[in-house]
């Protein structure tokens, strides 16, 4: 039998999920990035309900889970700058007792990327630039290297996928701009002392900056509403600078100089918080995985676990299924009811971290203020129950794929 091939067009999190899945059937997969090198910026993310399950049929859980991430205490800030109470906000978002983790979305990468830079053929600094669907398999151009045809191209290359605009079009016909924009950018060491934490919000705006005791540096992340969301040019370093400016301009604790320091900062991200929306994930031999399918919006917190099942399954249903076109049915038709229910949850708009009116951000400060209380009496997890289950809301099929090594232990074949 010859090896089927992928093309898989991004290396964050669904892209490396799915050449890790592909290899382990014995695929030949390439990954193409556009970035020089894997990017290692981002707040932590959560892997939760379905995506724990992925994570540990890979034999990451132990490596994914020794990472968790170690909030420090939080000062959370009325907006004149006086202290309302300290928060323990990791154990606000980590949901106690389950086996959910919490961990910054580099280090996560790196630990996928390490899981399988020695079985897929990965190449940094390159894009692709034409895409042709064929009978017999896709003939790709890249930016850098040699035209190659591919059995397969998958595309898991973020919320501006390329892969999506080359075969299903242009992204405004996609991409809902929710309102916020994000910011996260790591800060100078001489900034915040190791093990502080600020939490500072207006109505319409959020700045969080955490220092970890163990003297990492600072990470900032700014979020505010734009009263014309998509229109800041992402490529212009001033640009986004200036829109930053502008909407922290009112602010009267330490944002400006945390601004400041945004042109000096090594892989910024900045990016409209936006929900990815279509009917259809495939065509032909090409399909979409993660965000570039089906963001959730960064703010909802499920991004980072959609993209591990949905990869997973995607996964699973290739190998399956002999004819691409079959198996990319089979992965959207399993993997929708899941999307949607975390898509809808992302809908709200009276969330934790951005509160958007007066009324709202009174109310949060209450709800933060109750969190020790709840803490103390274990209940934190009734603010969580919603997300929860839309978090668990996918099944996987004992069909699905297992590593060769669980094979051998469980005297199975497939
Ligand atoms: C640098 C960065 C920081 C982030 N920080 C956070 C965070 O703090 N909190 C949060 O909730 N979410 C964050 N996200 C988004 C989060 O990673 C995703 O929502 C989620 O994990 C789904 O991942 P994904 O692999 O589908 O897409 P993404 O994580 O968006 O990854 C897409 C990948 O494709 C690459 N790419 C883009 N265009 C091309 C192209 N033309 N050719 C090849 N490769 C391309 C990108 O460089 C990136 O590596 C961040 C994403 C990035 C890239």
């Amino acid at each position: 039998m010859t090896t089927r091939t992928a093309l898989i067009s991004g290396a964050s999190i669904a892209g490396p999920v799915l050449a890790y899945w592909l290899s382990e059937a014995g695929w030949d997969v390439t990954v193409v990035e556009r970035a020089e090198r894997l990017r290692t910026s981002g707040y932590p993310v959560d892997v939760r309900g379905t995506a724990v399950d992925v994570i540990r049929r890979m034999g990451l859980y132990d490596e994914v889970a020794e990472q968790r991430y170690r909030h420090v205490l939080v000062q959370l800030l009325a907006p004149s700058g006086r202290r309302l109470c300290t928060l323990d906000y990791g154990n606000l978002l980590s949901s106690s007792g389950s086996e959910d983790v919490e961990l910054t979305r580099g280090v996560l990468s790196e630990i996928l990327y390490g899981a399988t830079k020695n079985r897929a053929d990965y190449v940094f600094d390159d894009a692709i630039t034409t895409l042709h669907d064929a009978d017999d398999g896709v003939r790709v151009t890249f930016e850098h290297r040699r035209p190659e045809t591919f059995d397969v191209v998958v595309g898991a290359d973020g919320i501006h996928s390329n892969v999506r605009t080359l075969v299903f079009g242009d992204e405004s016909r996609y991409l809902h701009h929710l309102g916020p924009y994000a910011a996260v950018w790591d800060l100078p060491t001489d900034m915040f002392e190791p093990g502080t934490g600020f939490f500072y919000s207006h109505p319409g705006r959020t700045v969080l900056v955490e220092r970890p005791s163990d003297g990492a540096p600072a990470r900032a992340f700014l979020t505010f509403v734009h009263p014309e969301p998509g229109t800041v040019d992402l490529r212009d370093p001033g640009a986004v600078l200036d829109a930053l400016h502008r909407a922290f301009a009112d602010d009267r604790w330490r944002t400006g100089d945390v601004i400041d320091t945004l042109p000096g900062a090594d892989d910024v991200y900045f990016d409209t918080v936006s929900q990815v929306r279509m009917d259809e994930w495939h065509s032909g031999r090409v399909a979409l995985v993660g965000d570039a399918a089906y963001a959730p919006a960064f703010l909802s917190g499920q991004g980072t676990s959609i993209a591990i099942a949905g990869a997973y399954v995607l996964a699973s249903e290739l190998v399956a299924n002999d004819r691409p076109e079959q198996a990319f049915a089979a992965y959207q038709l399993r993997l929708r009811g899941y999307v949607k229910n975390n898509q809808d949850l992302a809908l709200r708009t009276d969330g934790t971290v951005l509160a958007r009116t007066s009324r709202q951000l009174l109310r949060r400060n209450l709800k933060l203020r109750a969190v020790p209380l709840l803490q103390r009496f274990q209940l934190v997890s009734l603010l969580q129950a919603k997300l929860r289950t839309a978090a668990n809301d996918l099944t996987l099929s004992d069909r699905d794929l297992r590593t060769a090594a669980h094979h051998r232990g469980h005297g199975a074949t497939r």
